[in-house]
């Protein structure tokens, strides 16, 4: 059989009814793990994930039918699973060893999962191509020569080369659906406060979530119900219904989606207009009614989060100092140096970047400028979607500007940021966001739409994508 083919959906399935072991099917994806090495999606292969898978079969056996029972999955390298390395793809940290378990983790386990790698990414989630990388690009699983996307650019390669049904990905600005977009499956960033952060190395703590990256929007929804939920161990999470697969297979006619002038202008001769179009013609058909609107502060989203997410990392990453659990530099004569030589030689050229940038708003003086600013904005944003929310019930957009560019394309940092134009939104505002494959670019690589909902309403953002997908 071919398992890198199936949905997870399938593939739990096929192990509930045991016309496949756990054991198999983890040796099946980690001999693709091999097989697909050149793409570089994945860092490390945990050896031990056979064995783990073994035990599996002997508690299926015993009648345990958890929702991933048996099933490989693979994580992205800022998500921290016990007794494994985590690097963030950082040479800072790569000899750290998880000390414990993120929530999301421990979730994946209860349901029975074999987590089988981590895979690549931006260092600490900092880019939007896996090129900043400490460990080599990936490639993207349709066309080596081009970028996976970013910063989740491994786990969207690895879920559309088939070395798992199912991976997790971070998003703080278009991380998980930038990079589905680009390798042609689907990614969610849920509601700010659906799934817990705790155990994930934090890069801006207000604005990201982790999610789910998947080939159809099914999966999707199904991983997600493993996901969510709140946990004690990260306060902003937060305790709402979990349900996003009762509705899934309801007709979307009668449903409100919004359009919203300022993005059709944005769009205007991009690459990604077709698309969204095109998606606009298939919802109609659909018997979706569509509501023109406005939001005259999405074209700022991009700068504001260009402080807000350099201000917070500035703050999170002050703990890699070479001391506690970073390389340490020797040779430095006081802490001060060992801080500084530890951290010069740590950091890649990116996140130095956004810390100079983070420490620049929050500086005094700066900080009503920037900052205060920012924040401002963010309300100003958020302000707006709820009256939009007030005259329909999701919103379409594209995800990218384009294609998936080639590898070293893209070297200078603004235009890079600029890939992040229709994802970052959703992040300041805290709404949920997927992103689904549509159309065929000129290159003939993927093009995807964006369907955001109101906040805590998956659900039927899910039930607009699986629409989607069907058509
Ligand atoms: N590309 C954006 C950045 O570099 C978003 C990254 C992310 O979502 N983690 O900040």
């Amino acid at each position: 059989m071919r398992f890198e083919e199936m949905t997870l959906v399938k593939l739990v399935k096929l192990v509930k009814e045991r016309k496949v072991t756990s054991e198999e099917l983890t040796k099946y994806f980690i001999a693709r793990c091999e097989e697909k090495k050149k793409y570089n999606a994945v860092l490390e292969v945990f050896e031990d994930a056979i064995e783990r898978a073994r035990e599996m079969d002997k508690k299926i056996e015993q009648g345990f039918c958890g929702k991933l029972a048996g099933v490989p999955v693979i994580i992205k390298d800022n998500i921290l699973f016990e007794g494994k390395k985590c690097t963030c793809a950082s040479k800072f940290l790569e000899d750290y060893v998880a000390q414990y378990s993120s929530t999301v983790a421990l979730k994946l386990l209860k349901e029975g999962a074999i987590i089988i790698a981590r895979a690549n990414m931006d260092e600490f989630a900092m880019g939007s191509s896996t090129e900043n990388s400490a460990y080599g690009v990936t490639h993207n699983a349709l066309d080596f020569e081009r970028v996976p996307g970013g910063s989740s650019g491994g786990s969207a390669s690895a879920v559309a080369l088939g070395l798992a049904p199912l991976a997790l990905g971070t998003d703080t600005g278009g991380s998980i659906r930038q990079p589905s977009a680009y390798n042609g499956i689907v990614g969610i960033k849920p509601t700010y406060g659906r799934v817990s952060r705790y155990g994930v190395v934090a890069f801006s703590s207000s604005i990201e979530q982790v999610g789910p990256m998947t080939k159809t929007a099914e999966d999707n929804a199904y991983a997600l119900e493993v996901l969510a939920g709140k946990s004690d161990k990260d306060e902003t999470s937060v305790d709402v219904e979990i349900d996003f697969l009762s509705d899934i297979e309801k007709p979307i006619a009668g449903i409100r989606i919004g359009l919203v002038s300022e993005v059709e202008d944005l769009l205007k001769g991009m690459e990604s207009e077709k698309a969204y179009k095109s998606a606009i013609e298939a919802l109609k058909a659909q018997g979706v009614e569509f509501v023109k609107v406005s939001m005259p502060s999405f074209k700022v989203a991009l700068p504001c989060y260009y402080i807000i997410a350099p201000a917070e990392a500035t703050s999170n990453l002050g703990r890699f100092d070479g001391i506690k659990y970073t390389k340490r530099q020797e040779g430095a004569k006081d802490i001060n140096e060992t801080y500084a030589k530890s951290r010069s030689a740590g950091f890649g050229k990116e996140v130095k970047r956004r810390i100079m940038l983070g420490n620049f708003v929050l500086s005094s003086g700066f900080f009503d400028a920037y900052y205060n600013k920012a924040k401002a904005v963010q309300q100003k944003l958020k302000d707006e979607s709820k009256k939009i929310f007030e005259v329909c019930d999701a919103v379409l957009l594209p995800t990218t500007v384009g294609e998936a560019f080639k590898l070293g394309q893209i070297t200078d940092p603004v235009s890079m940021y600029k890939e992040d134009y229709f994802t970052i939104p959703a992040n300041i505002m805290g709404l949920p966001a997927i992103s689904i494959p549509f159309e065929k670019g000129s290159a003939g690589m993927p093009l995807s739409v964006q369907i955001m909902g109101r906040e805590f309403d998956e659900k039927t953002i899910y039930r607009i994508a699986h629409s989607i997908e069907r058509r």
